[in-house]
């Protein structure tokens, strides 16, 4: 196994990564630091939890370090793009931790707040600057940035901030760069239109790939329910009351049943927030605040939000709605078991989701463990035949199109459910 020893990276950043407890490096640290470090353009897909930070900060270091210049006034040697001013200060925040041993500036821009700060920062230049493409702009426009000398572009998070409508300002911002300069792309997903930004904004990248199954699913602990709908509720509040739930995320296919559950936990003695797409900025920090403080113990969660819960310490994942999109299951339950640590899955599953779970199990390559040693055990739903309800929305986001019970038996299988051939596919590096 590579160690950061063996990556080469400069003393002083070894230094602070042995302080940070960090002995081994992750797949996609171990995958990428070597290409970067060339000078190489990346393509990492990898979603949190995989130490992807590390990644690009830390090569971003070692050529700071190496090649010690001042930043121009205004002017900044390494920028990343995130979607999310919670992601931009965690980034800022990492950059600084590994950066304490080195000479080193940096700056975090994003909206929201006075621009009066942020100007003050980036006005004598600084190594490092992560932003969110909205401020950015405004900054650039009004001359208090300048992208001109630029050396190292990273986005990250790349899939979600397409999500969130930033391709636009995300092709503003690349025209004003030098062509000359090293790229990095990060995105969890590739769907064409990462593809296709990957292409234009990338030369022959060096690809590098964690998938979640190898990194995390192995240290979960799986578990499923079947259960009726109709004690979904009850199933959920038993497995948040034990007290082996330190901090728990539920996921919901859609939006108000997130509501709907995070105020039936309330009103029965557990703090829950629910976070999605229709809550304010304002009202998501809030909850993700008190998440991380643990005065929250549960957040309910529809999938494309739950993207943005950075937390480490969640020990549970409830699937009070199996998701549609076998995919969608591995990246829920990534969202526990981070950064080496032991975590926990259990899904509900009623007579109508029963055919996911099938395609969850084929996709994860294995069985999950059935728990029936509990109130709320259905038969009709272990041995449901259904065909799954239609979901409008191609992803299993709180998307509209209502659930609707369809047609009889097709091709549903009764019994334990054994799924299909293994296809664990693991870290894959690119080319050398
Ligand atoms: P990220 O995927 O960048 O959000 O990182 C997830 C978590 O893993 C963060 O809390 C990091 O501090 C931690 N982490 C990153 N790299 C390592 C490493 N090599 N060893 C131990 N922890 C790490």
């Amino acid at each position: 196994m590579t160690s950061f020893a063996e990556l080469k990276l400069a003393e002083p950043i070894q230094k602070a990564l042995a302080e940070e407890g960090y002995t081994t490096p992750t797949p996609i640290q171990a995958g990428a630091i070597p290409y970067l470090l060339e000078g190489r353009d990346l393509l990492g897909l990898a979603q949190t939890g995989t130490g992807k930070t590390a990644a690009f900060a830390l090569p971003i270091l070692n050529h700071i370090f190496s090649n010690r210049r001042p930043a121009p006034p205004k002017g900044v040697r390494a920028l990343v793009l995130a979607p999310t001013r919670e992601l931009a200060s965690q980034i800022g925040e990492s950059f600084a931790a590994y950066a304490r041993h080195m000479k080193f500036s940096y700056a975090v821009v994003f909206g929201g707040v006075g621009q009066g700060r942020q100007i003050e920062a980036t006005r004598r230049g600084v190594d490092v600057l992560v932003a969110a493409p909205g401020r950015l702009l405004d900054l650039i426009g009004q001359k208090y940035i300048d992208l001109s000398s630029l050396e190292i572009l990273v986005l990250d998070e790349a899939d979600r901030m397409l999500d969130m409508g930033f391709v636009r300002d995300i092709q503003r911002i690349m025209a004003l760069l030098p062509k000359q300069r090293q790229t990095l792309l990060f995105s969890a997903t590739m769907p064409p239109s990462i593809s296709d930004l990957a292409h234009s904004l990338l030369k022959d990248p060096a690809t590098v790939q964690v998938t979640p199954e190898s990194s995390t699913v192995d240290r979960i602990n799986q578990a499923v329910m079947f259960v009726d709908s109709n004690s979904k509720k009850d199933a959920a509040l038993m497995l948040l009351e034990s007290p082996s739930v330190a901090r728990a995320v539920v996921f919901t296919l859609m939006k108000h049943e997130a509501n709907k559950v995070a105020e039936f936990l309330n009103k029965n003695g557990i703090r829950a927030e629910a976070i999605h797409g229709n809550k304010s900025q304002g009202a998501r920090e809030r909850a993700m605040a008190g998440f991380r403080s643990g005065a929250i113990k549960a957040l309910v969660a529809t999938d494309i939000a739950a993207r943005g819960i950075d937390v480490d310490e969640v020990s549970h994942v409830f699937n009070y709605d199996l998701p549609n999109v076998p995919e969608s299951y591995v990246h829920r339950i990534g969202r526990t078991a981070r950064a080496g640590r032991e975590g926990c899955a259990v899904s509900l599953c009623d007579a109508e989701q029963r055919a996911w779970l099938k395609d969850i199990e084929k996709k994860i390559g294995k069985p999950i463990p059935v728990v029936t040693d509990h109130p709320f055990h259905s038969e009709e739903a272990r041995l449901s035949t259904q065909r799954p309800p239609v979901l409008g929305g191609g992803r299993g986001g709180g998307g509209g199109g209502g659930r609707r019970r369809s047609g009889p038996p097709s091709g549903g299988r009764p019994g334990g459910g054994r799924g299909g051939a293994p296809s664990r596919s693991g870290h894959r590096s690119g080319p050398r």
